[in-house]
This record gives C-alpha cells, structure tokens and sequence, in this order.
C-alpha cells in the first residue's frame, strides 16, 4: 500500500475578527475546527461539501497559504506547520496549487509564456532559453500550441485559461497538488475535457492529488477516496465506492440524493435539509450537523461526535453517534 505523502493531525484554522472603534478581537471564525486525514502518494483525495464549509480553508492550509492556529501539517515525512517560510521556499515547488478562476490567477498585462516562466525564475531553474523550452513542453502537455507563449490570458476560452493555470501548476514537477474547484466555473462540456486532462497527468507525472468541489458527482469522478466537510470538520471518509454506495452520515446521504439519476427506473428519495448551514462564527454544540440533521436525538446537541473508523477494514470513517442506524435516501 502506497505510503501517506500528507498527514493532516487535528488542524484548526482561526480567523480573528477585530470590530468596535479601538478594532479589538471580538470573535473568530472555526473556518477549520479538528481535521485529520491522510493522503496516500498517487491518490486523489476529494473534499467535498457546501460552501462555507471549510474545503477551501484547508486546502490552503495544507500548503501553508494561511498560518495554522493549532495542529501539524505533515509532508513527505517533515512537518511544515511552523517552518519559516524560507524554509518553505524549496518545498512550495513540490506542492501547487489550481485555482477555481483560472482569470483571476493569471496576470491579464502578461503573456502567457511570461506567466509560466515566473516560477522557473522564481526558484532560479535554468538559463532563458532553458526556461523557454520548459514553458513550450509545459504548455504541450496541457494541449496548447507552444505558439501560445506570445498571447495574452484574455485572448483564451475558460477551459483553455483552465489549462495555462493546470500548466503553471505542473510546470515545476510538484509531487501534491491542491485542485480548488478547477472547473465549477467551466461549461459542462469543456468540465470533463478538464477532468480527462488531469487524470491523464496524474498518470504520467506521478501526482497526487487534493480535489476540492461543492460538486459531488465531480467528485465521485476523480477521486480515489472522498472526506465530506461539514462547518469546518470531516464528518465521513472513505473511498468513493463506500462514500456514494454506503453513505453513513445523514449529510453524506443527502448530498448523496441531489446527485441526478440517469436511469428514470431507479428512484431515490431527496433529502432536503431544512434551513442553511450555521455560521462558523458560532457553532452549534454538539454534532455541528444537529440544526438540520432529520436524525437527530437529544444526544447530538451535547455531544461532539468523534470521526471513527466503522468498516470492518479500517477504512470507513464516520462522525456520527448513529452511524449505521440512520438511512435517510
Ligand atoms: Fe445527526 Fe446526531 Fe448523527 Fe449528528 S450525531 S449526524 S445530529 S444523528
């Protein structure tokens, strides 16, 4: 079995927040409140839930775009939590990030074939011409003509842009990388293209993968294994085939009922969640999931339910006092 290439032990993500004329701390936000998980080298992860949950939050957190308020960070075997970041440095080209808006990401004043070398120079990788060459072989491996380089961001589809944002990805051979709902913002059709492109990648370059999306029929698609966020934790984690045949948390399965059934004969109950999800700024006690679980029992409002392994092989995790009782699709 492939070894952890990430380890992710309790981390909590708070953000302060300051108000009042002196613009004192008067609170904060749980963005992440407890999250563990694993990623296995090769794999891809998918963390999925809505937004406001959280998956964005860790993603960032993972490669220490934000700085952690509790917990350890752990990759390849070192621990990044509290390195400086000139320690960093030589460890960012390893781990890389995709971003949902791949307009947004790109500088519009710069070419294409500017934007891609700013990492090589960055981390001081080869001559000009060197660098060149890596961007015309970067920009190939996403399928874009190397005659691309001299054009601007806005001179490209979204898909295409989707695809300059995937080769400046990559462009240094990074081992993770952190997928931030890379094509929410994309027509269905080009979606898939997308999808393909990375899975292809994945394949060739050995990567490994964290997925993010609100979107659990993309998820389901590309993911090995799948961590379910709710209000800044995990609630289950397992891989996909255990996720969407034998879902075990009730916000699992209602997630689970919006997906749509191609085969009109097969009919599957939706579960619709009364209310919206509460804010990270307060909480709910207990289960966090209490305010709209229609399972609930007067346990979950005091009791925080603990992600526990529930399959027989270790690898169905669940954090709910009722898992396995409850079936609500
Ligand atoms: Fe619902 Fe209770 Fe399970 Fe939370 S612990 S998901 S409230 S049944």
């Amino acid at each position: 079995m492939p070894e952890a290439i990430l380890k992710i032990k309790n981390l909590k993500q708070h953000f302060p927040i300051y108000g009042g004329i002196f613009m004192k701390k008067i609170g904060r936000v749980y963005a992440l409140d407890g999250v563990t998980l694993e990623v296995k080298r090769g794999e891809t992860v998918g963390l999925v839930g809505e937004s406001g949950c959280g998956k964005t939050t860790l993603g960032r957190s993972t490669i220490r775009l934000y700085e952690p308020t509790d917990g350890n960070i752990i990759f390849e075997d070192q621990d990044i939590t509290r390195i400086s970041q000139k320690q960093l440095r030589p460890l960012r080209r390893q781990m890389q990030m995709i971003f949902q808006d791949p307009f947004e990401s790109l500088n519009s004043r710069h070419t294409v074939g500017e934007i891609l070398e700013e990492s090589f120079i960055i981390h001081k990788d080869g001559t000009s011409s060197q660098r060149k060459d890596k961007v015309r072989a970067s920009l190939e491996r996403v399928g874009l003509s190397p005659d691309t380089i001299h054009r601007y961001p806005h001179e490209f589809s979204g898909g295409q842009r989707q695809r300059i944002g995937i080769a400046r990805a990559i462009s240094l051979n990074p081992r993770l990388v952190i997928c931030d709902e890379p094509v929410s913002a994309l027509d269905v059709s080009i979606q898939s293209q997308i999808l393909n492109l990375l899975l292809s990648l994945q394949e060739e370059l050995e990567l490994t993968y964290v997925f993010i999306s609100h979107d659990l029929a993309v998820v389901k698609h590309i993911s090995d294994r799948i961590a379910v966020m709710y209000l800044g934790k995990i609630v289950e984690y397992a891989d996909s085939n255990s996720i969407i045949e034998q879902p075990h948390h009730p916000y699992t399965q209602a997630l689970i009922s919006a997906i749509p059934v191609p085969d009109p004969e097969i009919k599957r109950t939706k579960v619709i969640l009364s209310g919206d999800v509460p804010s990270p700024i307060h909480p709910p006690s207990g289960c966090c999931f209490h305010t709209r679980c229609p399972a609930a029992r007067n346990i979950c409002t005091k009791e925080v339910p603990l992600l526990k392994d529930y399959s027989p092989d270790q690898q169905h995790q669940v954090a709910c006092h009722f898992a396995g009782e409850v079936n609500l699709v």
